[in-house]
């Protein structure tokens, strides 16, 4: 297709689409996508660009992956959907079992929802309904980490960070939640008495209504893309036991691999009560999500009033979505992925190094297959969207954080590509956020 069909396209698409979080009227930047293969896309115009996102930290083995293709074409032949309520599917069986032998033990029952949010959704509800089955309708609120990030829907967003969340637009429609301060910034940082205090002081003054302490472990995502200590988790775990609170880890983000263990809870060796996963889970193929939990929160759910966990998505457990989600999974568990992601953590350590001392640049931080550089301001998208195409990359900043999270897959020449055209694109920005080249 040439470039006059390529802006006829995104032309047509002004006309009637949103994109996540748009105008129809001040429009940004939009590139219509032929075709991805591997850790490439293919522009309509026939310009090709690497991935540094996995398309928002889901394609972790790359695009049109034979295997996963596979998967799906097989499971197509039998049946592409049917509903969840009163049937069931080996597809549906097989990735229950698996996500239960993968994650933290004494995460033993799998409730499928159909996005990451919906997950988040599912996860206040089970705490809500846990409590209430026990005798105790009273703690229903949810103390969650400020820079979190949990989902757009509005009990999700009331978990999100209050500020970057947007809950002062939202004021009157959201319900209250507690926050307690981000934990000091750092992996290797040692964690912060004075945030343990905070932590412990909320979970003890608001034990009687609090249902839950929601929490992304280890790497707090679209937030701010902040790493901290797995020893806060740790302590974390320990707190809501002492307060009778749950621990919910929402692992959309961090889940299969992303942060060199296949699941950041592993970082600190604590299993949470509920547990969400998204993003990942299918490879990026498909809309899939699941929520666990514990024997504990299910009974105590199944003896309670009314019986029942009062949910059930149209799409529950998609079979084609379970189908290549297990395929995912077998690949993934299959491959050196370890090793891949120490590799891509090396290669992202080297090659953002240029920017730690350049003076727009507020930090550099890499932990697993993530790298940041965050800066003093905020990119202008309209200006910096299209300098990275340029660059021959796909890398889509948000606020003043630009990042990549590039597929396990991807060699070492075209992370290499990656990490250059981030500090050829962030070395043009001057401190203000501009550009220091006019006209640029
Ligand atoms: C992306 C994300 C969500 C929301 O998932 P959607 O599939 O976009 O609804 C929730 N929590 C975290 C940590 C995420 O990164």
């Amino acid at each position: 297709m040439d470039k006059t069909n390529d802006l006829a396209l995104c032309a047509r698409d002004r006309a009637h689409l949103w994109h996540p979080y748009s105008s129809s009227v001040a429009h940004m930047p939009l590139f219509a996508v032929a075709s991805a293969s591997g850790v490439r896309l293919k522009l309509d115009d026939g310009r090709e660009l690497v991935d540094g996102m996995a398309s928002w930290w889901c394609v972790i083995h790359g695009y049109n992956h034979p295997v996963l293709n596979a998967a799906i074409e097989e499971q197509l032949r039998d049946m592409a959907h049917v509903m969840f309520g009163g049937l069931t599917h080996a597809p549906a069986v097989r990735l229950a079992e698996k996500l239960v032998e993968i994650t933290p033990d004494g995460l033993d029952l799998v409730f499928f929802a159909d996005s990451g949010s919906v997950a988040v959704e599912v996860a206040l509800k089970m705490a809500i309904q846990y409590w209430h089955s026990l005798g105790l309708p009273g703690k229903r609120r949810f103390v969650a980490l400020r820079n979190g990030y949990h989902g757009d829907t509005l009990h999700a967003m009331s978990v999100c960070d209050p500020v970057t969340g947007m809950h002062t637009l939202f004021n009157g429609v959201l319900p209250q939640q507690l926050f307690v301060s981000a934990p000091a910034a750092g992996f290797n940082v040692p964690v912060a008495q004075a945030d343990l205090r905070e932590l412990e002081q909320i979970l003890a003054e608001h034990a009687d209504e609090l249902a839950g302490l929601v929490l992304e472990p280890v790497v707090q995502g679209a937030g701010g893309m902040r790493f901290y200590s797995p020893d806060y988790l740790r302590a974390a775990r320990t707190l809501c036991d002492r307060y009778q609170v749950l621990l919910i880890a929402d692992e959309i983000a961090t889940g299969f691999g992303r942060t060199g263990k296949l699941f950041a809870c592993e970082h600190a060796a604590i299993a949470p009560d509920i547990l969400c996963l998204g993003k990942a889970l299918t490879g990026g193929y498909m809309t899939l999500a699941a929520t666990l939990t514990t024997h504990r929160v299910a009974t105590a759910i199944g003896a309670g009033e009314p019986g029942v966990f009062m949910h059930g998505p149209t799409f529950m457990a998609n079979p084609m979505a379970c189908a290549v989600s297990l395929a995912s999974i077998d690949l993934l568990l299959q491959s050196p992925w370890q090793a891949r992601v120490a590799q891509i953590e090396a290669g992202l350590r080297t090659g953002l190094a240029p920017c730690v001392d350049m003076p727009q640049v507020a930090d550099v931080r890499v932990l697993g297959a993530i790298g940041v550089v965050e800066l003093v301001h905020p990119v202008d998208m309209q200006r910096v969207q299209p300098l990275f195409v340029e660059q021959g990359v796909w890398v889509r900043p948000f606020g003043s954080l630009v990042y990549l999270m590039p597929p396990f897959v991807i060699g070492e020449d075209d992370l290499a590509t990656l990490t250059e055209a981030v500090c050829a694109v962030v070395g043009r920005l001057d401190v203000e956020g501009g550009f220091c080249v006019p006209g640029v």
